[in-house]
């Protein structure tokens, strides 16, 4: 089922996010994470895609060879996965590094084999190391541009010209926002402006980067109805968990943290003490943003799901 078609007026849905597990490790974590807070209803679950890291190998004749690996594969059978086993709806993630428009068709392919309806359309990290997105040769530089793919296909236009007897795909396109702006925006009035480009382009719903304040997110809210934007904002929720996040989070995700919450994290005598806080903070921003009315609340579990598990405890158990 669409996301878009979940929304209610007035109803928040419950929704997690979920990263694939490290190579190597295997799928039980994930299975634990949708155990603990199936039993709260989560209306869909989101799973992250991770772009691939260059390493560069010395092999034993003393040359270098070079490595392109991925930390985190598997999102698209992940997705799967999930919906076979709990019949629960998937948002998978698809991001535009790493992958030229050809390899894009063919990703959206299989997730259009598999059943599944939603996608995230996300332009993706920076190689690490590396300061500006650099996009796979033949690959596109916005997200926009993703979605604007993802809709031609939902048009029945393929780039393979052998497709032209293919059926159209049917997804309903997820795209982020930024309510204290994506850090390499100059401001928050050209960043809002280019979301407008992905909503244009055809995508129906917005999901924010994680933000400690409300007053941030309904800040952004109202800025991007000003601009013209009227699709659902999904709010993303990160519960604190340790105090290296006090200069980590902002560093990484140009979040600024409330003076309340750094005391109360400063003040904590260890990192589970700092999760209790973090338990509490996300429990209170959760309780504003329902009663507000927004239309989903997207929870960041970064594998560990006893906090989140907690939280969903109190605010839709
Ligand atoms: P874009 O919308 O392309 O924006 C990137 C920057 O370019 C912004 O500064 C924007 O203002 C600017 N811009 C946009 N369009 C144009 C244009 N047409 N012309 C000029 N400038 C433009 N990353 C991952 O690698 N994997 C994930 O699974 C993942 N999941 C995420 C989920 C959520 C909910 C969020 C909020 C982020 C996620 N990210 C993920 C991180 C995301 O990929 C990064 O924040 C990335 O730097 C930007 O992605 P975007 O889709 O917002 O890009």
């Amino acid at each position: 089922m669409k996301i878009t078609d979940k929304f209610k007026p007035g109803k928040t849905l419950f929704a997690f996010e979920l990263l694939p597990p490290l190579k190597g490790d295997n799928i039980d974590t994930i299975f634990d994470t949708i155990g603990r807070l199936a039993p709260y209803n989560p209306s869909y679950i989101n799973v992250t895609y991770h772009r691939e890291e260059v390493k560069l190998i010395e092999r034993p004749d003393g040359l270098l060879e070079r490595r392109v690996v991925r930390k985190r594969p598997g999102t698209v059978g992940i997705a799967a996965a999930i919906t076979a086993r709990y019949g629960i709806d998937v948002a998978p993630h698809l991001i535009c590094g790493g992958f030229s428009k050809f390899d894009i068709e063919d990703a959206l392919i299989d997730l259009s084999f598999l059943g599944i309806d939603n996608v995230l359309a996300l332009r993706g990290d920076n190689i690490r190391g590396e300061r500006t997105f650099r996009p796979a040769p033949g690959g596109h530089p916005h997200a926009c541009d993703l979605v604007s793919q993802i809709m031609n296909m939902n048009r029945g236009e393929y780039l393979d010209s052998e497709l032209e007897h293919a059926k159209p795909t049917s997804f309903c396109i997820g795209v982020a926002g930024y309510p204290e702006k994506h850090a390499e925006a100059p401001n928050l009035a050209a960043d809002i402006a280019h979301l407008k480009t992905k909503i244009d382009a055809g995508a129906s719903y917005v999901v924010t980067q994680m933000f400690f304040d409300n007053a941030k997110y309904f800040a952004y809210v109202d800025a991007c109805r000003a601009a013209g934007i009227t699709v659902p904002i999904v709010a993303g929720l990160k519960p604190f968990t340790t105090k290296t996040q006090l200069s980590l989070l902002p560093q990484t995700f140009g979040v600024e943290l409330p003076d309340d919450l750094v005391r109360a994290v400063e003040n904590c005598k260890d990192n589970a003490a700092v999760r209790e806080v973090g338990i509490e903070w996300a429990i209170r921003q959760g309780r504003e943003l329902i009663a507000a009315g927004v239309p989903a609340l997207h929870f960041y579990t970064m594998g560990k799901a006893d906090n989140v598990e907690r939280i969903a405890k109190e605010l839709f158990g």
